[in-house]
């Protein structure tokens, strides 16, 4: 079994019954929808399908709503502009003010917020603009590399503090289904800062919804400039690749990913390295030496999870790809041996830092015993988090007494959720129903050593313990 996550993104390649269960098999834990394509008609269906084959046991599959996020585009244009590299073009932010070989721009600040010298990056860095001249409703720039833009292309501004809402009404709108659909983690596209986290906490609450794990997608200037508030307000944090590697120059991009690795180990929160890491499998059935090397070094890198988006969405090799990944993931964990460093205590109240240190220190007695594995009983998952933040080297089984827990603990590094049936307040009954549980599933046998972590009742009050046992 192994210990990295996947996330996958479904549709339209993934969305049969049929397929999410060979994801499943594959090796996928999270299945994630890019709200910046999918209707809501679209994506329930195929949400109400996972819920049902997770029902069923035929997979057990989490819920992510990726959001579109405050963004910037150009308008929509009869015929593509053809730009020549040399040439001067001139950007509007009024859209009744532009030619036909103008470009549009809909972020209504950009003259008051952008300098002359700086560069306007559009459709991915297709094309590159120099501003030289700024005006009362329109800026002149000279197009540095030959290019044909059509409608509604990305514009990115790594230079400007933009003006733009955290939470945009389209945002709010797919939030609100997330929330309907029992979804488990929305992933937060241009996160800048953490009033941007805390509004989204803030829509999560006022809905009875503060379960769902919001996760910050690092992917432009801002957030990297923000990095250590945005790691510390943050559930999960995702090294959004495909765009950061646009925002900043993409020969810093490596170092961006280890110091958001970095930052998240250090403060104890789960991390997600996407995009690009199969991306010639999008076309075709084998990748390349250096996509395979990233998922070896995203591995070694500590990282929770990694993530496939093109590769299972409209991929020619959906189950291929995930097929790959596991295998890299596999191979690699074989030669980790994670040390199990400390993290900061930030956010935790005086019990959980006891149930810390506990989980720390079943984790070594765990490993200097040779044990088989650890069973750790848990409602929320907060134990699953800090064990797994701690990197075990063998595998932790969680049992909880809801769903909603499972579904998240299914993000975290090693750890291997699992309903218990008839949960009770008795300590001793959950326990033996945990080792039964896992013999029955062949996963424990006779004579394995396992460490138990718990809470028992006593005087009224809960206290957490470690228990050496031997499975009978
Ligand atoms: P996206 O985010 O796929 O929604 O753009 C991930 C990334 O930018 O890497
Ligand atoms: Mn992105």
């Amino acid at each position: 079994m192994k210990k990295t996550k996947i996330i996958a993104t479904v549709w339209p390649a993934t969305e049969s019954e049929e397929n999410l269960v060979k994801m499943y098999n594959a090796g996928v834990n999270i299945v994630r929808f890019n709200f910046s394509h999918a209707t809501f008609d679209g994506a329930r269906p195929i949400a109400d399908r996972i819920k049902k084959l997770n029902s069923e046991g035929k997979t057990n599959l989490s819920l992510l709503l990726d959001t579109k996020g405050p963004e910037i585009r150009t308008g929509i244009v009869e015929n593509k502009i053809n730009l020549v590299a040399g040439n001067t073009v001139k950007i509007v932010v009024d859209a009744s003010k532009r030619w036909v070989e103008d470009i549009y721009c809909d972020y209504e600040y950009l003259l008051e917020d952008i300098k002359v010298g700086e560069t306007i990056i559009i459709d991915s860095g297709l094309c590159n603009v120099k501003v030289l001249e700024i005006h009362g409703d329109y800026l002149i720039g000279e197009v540095l590399n030959s290019c044909v833009i059509g409608s509604k292309r990305h514009i990115n501004l790594p230079w400007v503090r933009l003006k733009l809402p955290g939470i945009t009404d389209k945002d709010k709108e797919d939030v609100l289904f997330a929330i309907e659909n029992n979804y488990d983690f929305i992933a937060m596209s241009f996160v800048r800062n953490k009033e941007n986290i805390a509004e989204l906490r803030e829509l999560l609450a006022e809905n009875n919804a503060s379960h769902i794990k919001i996760i910050s997608k690092v992917e432009n200037q801002e957030a990297i400039e923000n990095l250590e508030e945005i790691v510390m307000h943050s559930d999960g944090v995702m090294v959004a690749r495909g765009d950061l590697g646009i925002e900043v120059p993409i020969e810093k991009l490596p170092f961006y990913q280890k110091e958001i690795a970095n930052l998240c180990l250090k403060n104890g929160k789960f991390f997600i390295i996407a995009t690009h890491l199969l991306e010639t499998m999008i076309e075709n059935p084998f990748p390349t030496r250096a996509e395979v090397s990233d998922i070896y070094n995203s591995v070694i890198a500590s990282a929770d999870c990694t993530m496939l988006s093109g590769e299972t969405t409209t991929g020619k090799y959906p189950i291929e790809a995930i097929t790959m990944m596991s295998k890299v993931i596999i191979e690699t964990e074989k030669s980790i041996q994670n040390p199990h460093n400390n993290f900061c205590n930030e956010g935790l109240n005086s019990r959980d830092i006891e149930k810390k240190a506990l989980i720390r220190h079943s984790i070594s007695i765990a490993e200097e015993l040779d044990a088989k594995a650890i069973i750790i009983l848990t409602k929320t998952g907060l134990l699953a988090r800090l064990a797994a933040a701690f990197r075990p080297n063998i595998d932790v089984y969680a049992f909880t007494k809801n769903d909603t827990s499972v579904n998240y603990m299914n993000i975290l590094y090693a750890i291997k959720p699992l309903l218990l049936p008839n949960w009770t307040n008795d300590y001793l009954s959950n326990v033996e129903n945990a080792i039964a549980t896992l013999k029955s599933k062949g996963l424990l046998s006779s004579q394995d050593k396992i460490i138990a972590v718990t809470d028992i009742q006593k005087d009224g009050n809960e206290f957490p313990i470690i228990e050496i046992i031997e499975v009978k």
